[in-house]
């Protein structure tokens, strides 16, 4: 539990020094970096295992904000055809006929990928309500969100009780641990009525704990069923809930603060299609925005609007969202596509929207995200490049890498080793 492992990388990126460390050390003991420094700085002392990776980047454990274990197997699966009302309810379909040891292998599946691709704290929003058990098992550090969606349940209040019932009886067989927790999430604010919102929302203000997520402000369908209250996506949800309170004249963002759910919020996902208006609401709400890129690439989503959010100080989370639409759990692709479409923003910055940024958001600033001491041992670490590409600035070396990982750490368990020297 106590027992101390030192390890020696090539280069340290810390996220919490301007440089990175050349020829460096972190001592860890049980979950957490007693010490971070240079090898020539480190007073080594007696019985300490040491772990020396070589010619290897470290840098924080990867956070992926964003992601649909239950739907990993859905990959190529789910076609994106007519428009995303239309993929919304394929995947409805699809997740009706899927069945729960379906489910199962698809969590396990993911989880096994987002390890091997060095992530190692996942938001993982659950509509089958399966994935609790294994990520709780798993060596991975966890959030997991359960999903709200009523649309087409004729009464808002049974949902409530009974979706009320099964999460506290949830928490009460698998408790929060220091590598797992609790989340609620309304699916959208079209598939979560207002009664819903209203009765969730009051229950929050009860003083639990859970920390939530919604999507977001997603889609082109979504931003004019707020603005109209018409056309095909309110005549789909009027034909599911004749009583529907359809709303017009307003934004996705704007809807969920007037019905007092903003100050609730800690993760938005998706905030592709946003005004001015709404982005002084996130920043308002201190609300962290998460952007999925392979998922809006796939979705050819309008531009997002990175500038406006750092503006405002909206800080910004990767996540890989789901494989129904997207091609691969890992981080490094997210950060690489992201790069692609934002040429100007330093790989650095980047770096902290799968390290800090996420840890900040998730209210775990202070122990997560960041290679300090004091800080929870969660790392990464992958090969320096060789060739040219050696001359690059680490952080962006570190971005390039392909492939699995050479080593992880959660909570101060290495998952995957090189040579252990003592
Ligand atoms: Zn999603």
């Amino acid at each position: 539990m106590n027992q101390r492992l030192l390890l020696f990388a090539k280069t340290i990126l810390t996220m919490d020094r301007s440089k990175p460390i050349e020829d460096g050390f972190v001592l860890v003991q049980g979950h957490r970096i007693l010490q971070v420094g240079k090898r020539k700085d480190l007073f080594l002392r007696p019985s300490v295992r040491i772990l020396d990776l070589g010619d290897t980047l470290l840098a924080p454990g990867l956070i992926n904000a964003h992601c649909h274990l239950d739907f990993t197997l859905f990959k190529g699966r789910v076609r994106y055809q007519g428009g995303f009302r239309q993929w919304l309810r394929k995947m409805g379909q699809k997740t009706r006929e899927t069945t729960q040891a379906d489910f199962k292998r698809s969590v396990q599946k993911g989880i096994k990928e987002s390890l091997a691709y060095g992530t190692t704290t996942l938001c993982d929003i659950s509509t089958s309500w399966e994935s609790y058990l294994l990520l709780r098992q798993s060596p991975l550090r966890s959030f997991v969100f359960l999903e709200m969606l009523d649309l087409g349940n004729p009464s808002a209040r049974k949902y409530w009780d009974h979706f009320s019932e099964k999460l506290r009886a949830l928490a009460r067989q698998a408790p929060s641990t220091a590598t797992f927790r609790w989340g609620l999430s309304p699916h959208t604010p079209f598939t979560v009525s207002k009664e819903l919102f209203q009765l969730a929302g009051r229950s929050l203000n009860e003083g639990g704990e859970l920390l939530t997520t919604i999507h977001l402000a997603e889609s082109r369908e979504e931003s004019d069923y707020f603005r109209t209250g018409t056309g095909p996506m309110a005549e789909r949800i009027r034909a599911l809930n004749p009583d529907w309170n359809l709303p017009r004249k307003t934004t996705p963002v704007q809807y969920l603060n007037d019905n007092g759910w903003l100050p609730k919020l800690d993760l938005g996902v998706h905030l592709n299609i946003v005004e001015d208006r709404d982005l002084k609401l996130l920043a308002k709400n201190r609300i962290a925005v998460v952007h999925c890129p392979g998922s809006h690439a796939y979705f050819h989503h309008p531009p997002f609007r990175y500038r406006q959010f750092r503006r405002r100080r909206i800080p910004v989370c990767l996540g890989t969202d789901s494989l129904a639409s997207n091609q691969s759990l890992s981080l490094f692709r997210e950060m690489r596509l992201f790069r692609e479409m934002h040429p100007d923003v330093s790989p650095r910055e980047i770096l902290a929207m799968v390290t800090e940024k996420p840890a900040q958001a998730l209210g775990m600033g202070s122990v997560l995200g960041k290679i300090k001491p004091g800080y929870f041992a969660d790392l990464v670490g992958v090969p320096r490049a060789k060739g040219r590409g050696a001359l690059a600035d680490p952080a962006l070396q570190f971005l390039n890498h392909r492939g699995p990982v050479s080593f992880s750490m959660v909570h101060g368990e290495p998952k995957l080793r090189l040579s252990l020297v003592k």
